[in-house]
């Protein structure tokens, strides 16, 4: 019997994890895959406090794992299957053992969104990346397009640029939604090539990407842009499937909680991503970690376990 299951080895699991076991309390992350989250796939880190040199996002997060198990909370890497969220004993089952804590803190986080366009799962890996850190050294030389005007559409065209002679970053309107330095280090780099106003219509190509069909919508003019690699960042949505009518959610998905990270269910707990917020970054889901151990601690306490 734990006293926390954290599900999730993001920035805000490994920091419930690290609070977890600071405070004496017996805690464990389970991670599906690789612990650092969305944070370990972003190339460098300028914004969080304290790495004012920055640091990459792997580095960041390896920092972060660390701390969490120096302090003795224990990651394992299995797949959630099921959750129980009812009762006093929250139950979790993975693809290989079943565990019990006295509470839950939920940290599952985001996932990138798709377009929705024919061929682009059949394409992903083969022309379509939605991580333009991970994959952009394939394209070394090769002309791409980054499709979004977010942070991390206009990173990506950044971090691309660094590769590839043309990067034109797509844009379904004709402003960025991207933080102001960002703009200006995009409109600084003749690299990149703006095309405003603009979706995508279909993905070109036989076996991998060979091209994009673009539609303008002011003026409905299409045409076909030949580029060897198409990165969708586009936003994300929440992997909260588990819980789907567990706990309460909003319409695009995010688990809905109070201040203290307290989700509808008693015992129950949300941090970073997947919880629904004004701002979604490394630094917030750190502190959502924090807040949601804090207070998952008050609650074994208060119920006399
Ligand atoms: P985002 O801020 O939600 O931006 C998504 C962008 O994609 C928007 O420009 C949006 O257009 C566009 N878009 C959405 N759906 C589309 C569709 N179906 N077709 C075409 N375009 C579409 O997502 P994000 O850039 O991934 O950022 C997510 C969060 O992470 C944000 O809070 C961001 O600040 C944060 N982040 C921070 C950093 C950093 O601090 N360095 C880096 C990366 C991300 P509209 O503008 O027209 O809505």
């Amino acid at each position: 019997m734990y006293d926390i299951i954290i599900i999730g080895g993001g920035a805000a699991g490994l920091t419930a994890g690290l609070y977890a076991g600071r405070g004496g309390l017996k805690a464990l992350i389970i991670e599906k895959m690789f612990v650092g989250g969305q944070a370990a796939t972003t190339y460098e880190v300028d914004n969080y406090p304290g790495f004012s040199e920055r640091i990459s996002g792997p580095d960041l997060m390896m920092k972060m794992e660390a701390h969490a198990k120096k302090f003795g909370t224990e990651i394992v890497y299995e797949d959630v299957i099921e959750v129980d969220v009812e009762g006093i004993k929250k139950t979790v089952k993975t693809n290989k053992n079943t565990y019990q804590a006295k509470a839950l803190i939920l940290a599952m986080g985001a996932n990138p969104k798709e377009l929705g366009l024919e061929k682009e799962r059949k394409f992903r890996g083969a022309g379509v990346s939605y991580c333009a850190t991970c994959d952009g050294a394939f394209y070394r030389d090769k002309v791409v397009a980054v499709v979004g005007g977010g942070d991390t559409a206009v990173e990506d065209a950044l971090f691309l640029s660094r590769f590839c002679p043309k990067v034109y970053l797509i844009h379904r309107r004709d402003s960025l939604r991207a933080v102001k330095v960002l703009q200006d280090a995009a409109f600084a780099n003749d690299k990149i090539e703006f095309i405003w106003n603009t979706t995508i219509e279909k993905i070109l190509g036989e076996e991998n990407v060979e091209g994009i069909t673009i539609k303008n919508v002011k003026t409905n003019e299409v045409k076909d842009l030949k580029v060897d690699g198409l990165f969708i960042a586009i936003g994300v949505v929440p992997n909260s499937d588990l819980v789907k009518g567990k706990v309460e959610t909003n319409e695009a998905g995010y688990i809905i909680t109070d201040e203290n990270m307290q989700t509808n269910k008693f015992g129950v707990f949300a941090a970073g991503d997947i919880r629904e917020k004004i701002l979604r970054q490394i630094v917030t889901a750190a502190a959502d970690g924090a807040i949601a151990t804090y207070a998952a601690e008050r609650y074994i306490n208060e119920n006399r376990w």
